[in-house]
């Protein structure tokens, strides 16, 4: 695997960007959905998709010949209720839950492993319970613990005990995010393998996807489209993504300049 490079800003590099995102009759534009689309906020349920960026999506969707999926660690029900706009396919819990154009169902492996993530969230309740603004959140196919919250000083203790309560069960694996380390099925599955399936249900080469995320799973997801168009969000750092965006209102003039492109 070649190392990590620091991706250029999209800016800088408009026109060989515009000739690849121009040119495929069909594009998938794919799209991680916080901190990518919709700004981070304290809470995970107070993240809203600015209307500004529903109209843009909307129109790249209706007059763009774009097809356009969202590939989240939120649990398929919510993040499917944050979008309001066409969407042909939805990934939730990194991958692991999928819908549209057929695709529709878990990964069987990690359904069935349910009741020992319930066990889990019961350990970690004993330990944890009662730290001021930590959030236990059952995605049903993942636990993701929250503490964006949470006094700093409490940081140490918290990932202690989920490291030390996760390794109880060897089926499961962590995966740290912003400000939230997730707990999910140690399966060879992740946002790339969504991706590459769910380009492939559609019908569209690989070389004609635009992908967007900011975060560590993200990556997953630009490797599997070596070939293809690949967006790091949030400050310069290496990435293997080809090109940059500072945040989602950069992402917003991003999709509206690609929108702009192809009508
Ligand atoms: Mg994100």
């Amino acid at each position: 695997m070649n190392p990590d490079l620091i991706p250029s800003h999209w800016t800088e590099d408009r026109e060989r960007l515009s000739e690849r995102l121009s040119a495929p009759p069909r594009l998938l534009v794919a799209c991680d959905f916080d901190g990518t689309l919709a700004p981070l906020a304290p809470r995970p349920e107070d993240v809203r998709l600015p209307e500004e960026t529903c109209a843009v999506l909307r129109q790249l969707t209706t007059e763009a010949g774009v097809h356009l999926a969202i590939i989240s660690g939120r649990a398929l029900a919510d993040v499917e209720g944050r979008v309001p706009v066409a969407v042909d396919c939805f990934a939730g819990t990194h991958g692991l839950e999928l819908a549209g154009h057929g695709l529709d169902g878990d990964r069987a492996q990690a359904a069935t492993l349910q009741p020992r993530l319930a066990a889990i969230a019961t350990a970690l309740e004993r330990r944890l319970g009662g730290i001021p603004g930590l959030l236990v959140e059952n995605k049903r196919l993942a636990l993701a613990v929250h503490y964006r919250r949470v006094d700093p000083a409490d940081w140490e203790r918290i990932i202690r005990a989920v490291t030390e309560v996760a390794a109880v069960d060897g089926a499961f694996r962590l995966q740290p995010g912003h400000l939230v380390v997730e707990i999910l099925p140690d399966l060879a599955w992740d946002k790339g393998e969504a991706l590459k399936r769910i380009a492939g249900c559609l019908g569209i080469p690989r070389s004609a996807v635009l992908y967007l995320g900011d975060d560590a799973t993200d990556e997953a997801a630009f490797r599997a489209i070596p070939n293809g168009i690949s967006v790091s969000i949030g400050p310069s750092r290496p990435s293997a993504a080809h090109w940059m965006a500072r945040d989602p209102d950069d992402v917003r003039q991003l999709l509206a300049w690609l929108a702009d492109q192809r009508c």
